[in-house]
């Protein structure tokens, strides 16, 4: 298994693309700690993994706050004796509509996906240095690389703030064994997006845009996910995997 003896933390792993990061994880080997405010959704991902044979807990992390990753990484450490993986996959997203009113989205925005990523990283180096080394796996997305015309440009800035502090931690861990590699997600089919993917002409658009012709699936996501946590990735660090259908490729 392919990641057989590991252990990882997820954050926003309730549903969608974080919960099945956790799902796969497991089924690779990884004993497997879920992070999230939705308490029940994610209860029930860490029973449903328990009851598929994996290993996996749940905890409540608000990843703005200090104390609550803290308290995760303490739980990954004291209950499976070590951290090697974080997948900082917890976000939240706005959409353009007019002209923004007030810098409130773009404050949360920033608030979670930027500071609530780095927050991430920090509480998780000083374990991954104990542990021998880590991997660290930032969910940016196509929003952190090109502007869009419907998207509140909060997001796009918050993401693009994941993709470069990514190639900045990489760059200052390298020396202790800790890699850190961003995924950037196209349109995939979630709770997030729900009122675009199940809405006809919404969805038309998107699938136009992207030369692959579909919404990606979590799945899709996770095995790219999966590829940079594993060792085959050992000499992978400060580098971004686009998972989006070929929509940045035009
Ligand atoms: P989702 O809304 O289904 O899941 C996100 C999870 O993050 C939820 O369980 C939510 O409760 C959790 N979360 C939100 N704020 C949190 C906080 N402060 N603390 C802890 N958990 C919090 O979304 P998804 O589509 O699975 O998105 C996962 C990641 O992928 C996000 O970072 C998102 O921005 C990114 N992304 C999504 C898409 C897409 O098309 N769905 C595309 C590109 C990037």
């Amino acid at each position: 298994m392919r990641l057989e003896g590991k252990v990882a933390l997820i954050s926003g792993a309730a549903r969608g693309m974080g919960a099945e990061e956790a799902r796969l994880f497991a089924r690779e080997g990884a004993r497997v700690v879920l992070g999230d405010l939705l308490d029940e959704a994610g209860e029930a991902v860490a029973a449903e993994i328990r009851e598929a044979g994996g290993t996996a807990s749940y905890v409540r992390l608000d990843v703005g706050d200090e104390a609550a990753w803290a308290a995760a990484v303490a739980l990954a450490e004291t209950t499976y004796g070590k951290l090697d993986v974080l997948v900082n996959n917890a976000g939240i997203v706005r959409y353009a509509e007019g002209d923004a009113e007030g810098l409130g989205d773009y404050d949360r925005l920033m608030a979670v996906n930027a500071r609530g990523t780095y927050a991430g990283m920090l509480a998780a180096i000083p374990a991954m240095r104990r542990a021998g080394g880590g991997a660290i796996v930032n969910i940016s997305s196509i929003s952190g690389l090109v502007g869009q015309k419907h998207v509140h440009a909060g997001y796009n800035a918050s993401k693009g703030a994941v993709h470069i502090m990514t190639k900045s931690m990489a760059v200052q861990h390298a020396g202790e064994g800790i890699r850190v590699n961003s995924v950037h997600p196209g349109p995939i089919r979630t709770d997030m997006t729900v009122d675009a993917w199940s809405d006809p002409a919404l969805r038309q658009r998107a699938e136009r845009a992207t030369p692959l012709g579909r919404y990606g699936e979590a799945i899709d996501v996770a095995y790219a996910v999966l590829f940079l946590a594993t060792d085959e990735a050992a000499y992978i660090t400060g580098a971004e995997i686009v998972v989006d259908g070929g929509y940045t490729a035009q």
